[in-house]
């Protein structure tokens, strides 16, 4: 028997809580692991609470991430012994995922993590942070250097976010980081960011085109924010999108695109292929400055989760949190 939490469709709705599983025999190319680590995402919460339809089959064990142990393997290029990370792939959507004692499932969704990473540093960072590292790659490969000027991370105070302004602060950006608790703006100087802004500033109606701030953007939230932001890059600036904690809507027009050739980058952590995976996982292991990594981080227990999933909808959330499942 395995603990795991276990997400159940009921005729009144959705039910979560702590449950015993059990897996079939791994099957060719599956690989065993067990949990070390795992984490909570926005997503997870989505997934948890039922506040958007995450879960594609029930019953599910929920969790996008996991920090782990490999068990058993039957994939040419994974051993028992070997520590690896999985973010995505739908597992904890389609596929039983990470809060749970045990994980089965392809090999080929797993990262080895790299030397020097903990596995507990590893959910610490988990596929939010591993999205913030997709979101610097794509800034960059838009051609992105800290001369042409600072760079707003949006949603700041939150996972993606969090580690967005670490990294683009090691990599010698001025960072502005927009949030709704500004008076929290300690946490997020400590972590490199040198200009506070209210997330106020930026709920309003967006004009096509505003004064010209910024050469780019990290955009956790959408809505209303990622509009005014788009609306305020510079000539040739790019903004990479990953999130929608503040909606899935974009009231914008075309204008910064055709008359300022601002480029809108759109990211996706899910299926993105494993090579970038494994080059963002290289990237967060040498550029992440893991002390200030250690101060976004609480933990919960994994009885704890499924009270701890409304937190992240009601944006309360500081940083990253990590599950200890066995964490050795
Ligand atoms: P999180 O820890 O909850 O952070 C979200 C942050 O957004 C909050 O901390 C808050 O920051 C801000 N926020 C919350 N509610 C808001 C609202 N109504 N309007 C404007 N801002 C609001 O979540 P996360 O795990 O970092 O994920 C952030 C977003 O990225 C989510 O939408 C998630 O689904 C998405 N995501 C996408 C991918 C992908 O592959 N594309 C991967 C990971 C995450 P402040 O208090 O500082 O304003």
């Amino acid at each position: 028997m395995t603990r795991a939490i276990l997400i159940e469709k009921t005729e009144e709705g959705q039910t979560a809580g702590l449950a015993d599983v059990t897996f079939a025999p791994v099957a060719e190319g599956e690989v065993a692991v067990d949990v070390a680590w795992s984490t909570l995402n926005y997503k997870d919460a989505l997934a948890l609470t039922g506040a958007a339809p995450v879960v594609r089959s029930f019953p599910m064990v929920p969790g996008v991430d996991f920090s782990g142990i490999v068990r058993e393997s039957r994939h040419p290029e994974l051993k028992p012994g070997d520590r690896v990370v999985l973010n995505g792939w739908g597992v904890g959507e389609t596929h039983w995922g990470g809060l749970a004692e045990r994980a089965q499932l392809r090999g080929d969704w797993l990262v080895p993590l790299p030397g020097g990473v903990s596995l507990r540093q590893a959910m610490a960072i988990g596929t939010a942070g591993y999205t913030a590292m997709l979101c610097v790659m794509a800034l960059e490969a838009h051609g992105l250097t800290p001369a042409r000027g600072e760079i707003v991370v949006t949603g700041a105070m939150g996972g993606v976010g969090s580690v967005a302004v670490a990294l683009l602060a090691a990599r010698g950006y001025d960072v502005a980081a927009v949030t709704g608790r500004p008076a929290e703006a300690d946490y997020l100087r400590a972590l490199g960011a040198t200009t506070i802004i209210d997330r106020a500033e930026l709920t309003g109606k967006a004009r096509p085109l505003g004064k010209e701030r910024w050469a780019g953007a990290i955009d956790a939230v959408g809505g209303a924010v990622l509009a005014n932001v788009l609306s305020m890059i510079r000539y040739r600036g790019v903004v990479a999108a990953c999130g929608l904690a503040g909606g899935m809507e974009l009231p914008t027009s075309v204008a910064p695109f055709i008359l300022r050739g601002v480029t809108l980058a759109g990211i996706d952590s899910v299926m993105c292929p494993r090579t970038e995976r494994i080059e963002a996982w290289n990237r967060l292991a040498r550029d992440l400055d893991m002390a200030k990594l250690e101060t976004m981080v609480s933990e919960v227990a994994l009885e704890d989760v499924v009270a701890t999933a409304p937190e992240f909808l009601e944006g309360r959330v500081r940083g990253r949190i990590v599950v200890p499942i066995a964490p050795g």
